[in-house]
């Protein structure tokens, strides 16, 4: 297999043979070659039906042609100058427009950049110091973050690591998702917290749900306490709706993290809020935040387009959904585990119900996640090769796609 002998070239080269841990399937990942629509192609001559999408972002599918108009006619221009570009207005006035708490924005090169960032300035603009996050939480690889961490951090059972000083760690406190008392309690007894940053919808354990008024609650208990609230949207925006989950909820967190969607498959964060908070980042403030490759064109006009074309068909977040809601019909009754949805995001659990946090879906059966990933795999499936991980389809998903996505659960399964 072509894809065993480059496997082999790459493990002297990189450590662990990739450049991403979740990347490292044993006993070698496949290697891509080509990704079109919904389908990737793999070196060994495969053709797969892609729940992965990168990860999150290409929820328009791979090469999507307007996308890659919009790339190749930045390209013709030129791709780098370190000058404003009208494109980072575009971009903000999207951002501005779709979200209820942003009122400024301000573009990096990825998501863990955007969450480094919007921690510092909480801790800037509240003088306070310490951080609290959600228990399996993942927010980019950063030290102040990497603090039972989830996504390939749970996977590989190092969610807290190494290098990361005690002296930093302990300035990052957890708290489990779901549990408001425990919120309560923590801030109540805690006031160096400037801020507690929350993925609203969790997608890094796998998908998991918020109870019914539990977003509610986490506003109100953060603002009781003045701590900033800060919605890591990094997958959930643009993919939840047109204005990600704090649109879906009617939550206004005082900052927002963005990546993934807002760049069209191209590297991208960006992160926003209150004016008042924004206006605190230099040059405006004191609040230093800089970057070679920030507002970066290539990223921006790829991302400008999928916003334009996400916010310009009205039907498009009701199909995704009605096509993601028949895999969720076809997992057949007799299975033990349990599908978790919203919208075009899912995990299937091999656990008996949905997890309510990270203790709970740490609960779920791995070997047989192995076993089914490897069954659909061989059928022609490829979801994330992790438990932890969320599942996604895409607008190119076709109908024949959609039923064989299902046709692998109901028969993996019975
Ligand atoms: N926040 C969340 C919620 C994420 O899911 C991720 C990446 N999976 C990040 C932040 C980090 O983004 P990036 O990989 O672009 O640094």
């Amino acid at each position: 297999m072509r894809s065993d002998e480059l496997f082999r070239r790459a493990v002297s080269l990189l450590p662990g043979g990739v450049s991403s841990p979740v990347r490292a399937i044993k006993p070698y990942p496949f290697y891509t070659d080509g990704g079109k629509g919904s389908r990737i192609r793999t070196c060994d001559g495969d053709e797969l039906i892609d729940c992965c999408l990168g990860y999150g972002p290409l929820i328009l599918g791979h090469a999507n042609k307007q996308v890659a108009d919009a790339i190749r006619s930045q390209l013709e221009k030129g791709w780098l100058y370190g000058t404003p570009t009208e494109l980072e207005i575009l971009m903000a006035e999207r951002l501005i427009r779709d979200h209820r708490g942003i009122e400024m924005v301000r573009c990096v090169s990825s998501g863990a950049e955007a969450t480094m960032a919007a921690i510092r300035l909480a801790r800037g603009y509240t003088g306070k110091k310490k951080i609290l996050k959600i228990e399996g939480g993942f927010h980019g690889a950063h030290d102040s973050v990497l603090i039972k961490a989830g996504s390939g951090a749970t996977t590989l059972g190092i969610p807290d690591s190494a290098g990361i000083p005690p002296a930093i760690a302990e300035l990052t406190r957890q708290v489990p998702y779901n549990d408001p008392e425990a919120l309560e309690a923590i801030l109540s007894s805690d006031e160096e917290i400037a801020a507690f940053i929350i993925e609203p919808v969790m997608g890094n354990v796998g998908t998991i749900l918020p109870d019914k008024e539990y977003l509610k609650e986490v506003r109100a208990i953060t603002e009781e306490h003045d701590v900033l609230l800060i919605f890591d949207e990094v997958i959930t925006g643009y993919r939840l709706g047109i204005g990600g989950a704090q649109e879906k909820y009617g939550i206004r967190p005082d900052l927002t993290t963005l990546g993934k969607i807002i760049g069209g498959g191209l590297p991208i964060g960006a992160f926003g809020g209150r004016r008042e908070i924004m206006e605190m980042i230099a040059p405006a403030g004191p609040v230093y935040q800089a970057g070679t490759f920030n507002g970066n064109p290539l990223s921006l006009a790829a991302g400008i387009a999928t916003i334009d074309l996400l916010t310009g068909d009205p039907a498009f977040y009701s199909r995704l959904d009605a096509q993601a809601r028949v895999i969720e019909e076809s997992i057949p009754g007799t299975a033990d585990g349990s599908f978790v949805r919203t919208g075009s995001m899912f995990t299937y659990f091999f656990r008996d119900a949905p997890p309510r946090n990270y203790i709970e879906a740490k609960e779920s059966d791995t070997t047989r996640f192995g076993a089914f990933w490897k069954k659909s795999l061989a059928s022609g499936i490829f979801f994330p090769p992790a438990q932890f991980e969320s599942c996604f389809i895409s607008s190119a998903h076709t109908d024949e796609d959609i039923s064989r996505i299902a046709g692998v659960f109901s028969s993996c399964l019975n």
